[in-house]
Formats: C-alpha cells, sequence, structure tokens
C-alpha cells in the first residue's frame, strides 16, 4: 500500500504547482532540475515568472531566447 509522508507533501505542495510545460518540452535537462526548479505555480501558464524559484525563471528565460533565436535565424550569416 502506498504511503505518503504528510510532511512531504506540505513541503511540495503538488495541488498549487505543477511541472512546467515549456520546460519540459524544451529542456533536455529538464529532469536534472531540482524538483522545484521544475515546477510552476498551478493557477498561472507556464511562463517564466510563473516559476516558484530563480533559477527556475532563469532557466525558462534560457529556453525562451534560445527558441525565438531558432525561429529568427537572423544571425545565421
Ligand atoms: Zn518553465
Amino acid at each position: 500500500m502506498e504511503h505518503i509522508d504528510p510532511a512531504v507533501v506540505k513541503r511540495f505542495d503538488t495541488r498549487s504547482s505543477r511541472p512546467c510545460e515549456f520546460c519540459r518540452e524544451l529542456d533536455p535537462h529538464f529532469p536534472n532540475r531540482r524538483p522545484l526548479d521544475q515546477m510552476v505555480a498551478s493557477t498561472r501558464k507556464a511562463v517564466a515568472s510563473s516559476h516558484l524559484t530563480e533559477d527556475g525563471y532563469v532557466r525558462h528565460r534560457i529556453l525562451e531566447l534560445r527558441k525565438m533565436s531558432v525561429r529568427a535565424p537572423l544571425t545565421a550569416a
């Protein structure tokens, strides 16, 4: 039978946070992040400012910038 430690649930509230879809899709190192760096607030969109941690925010921004530079290959020359 599964047992979930209430203390863990409280510290890592999955009801108010979820993994960022954007980062999960675009970051190959996403599973290597600290769990909190993967999470965004569940009531928010999957945008950088929804991340719960500074590190998560920064990584999200880096992915956004990388995606933009792929879409607009003006620097390819
Ligand atoms: Zn993200």
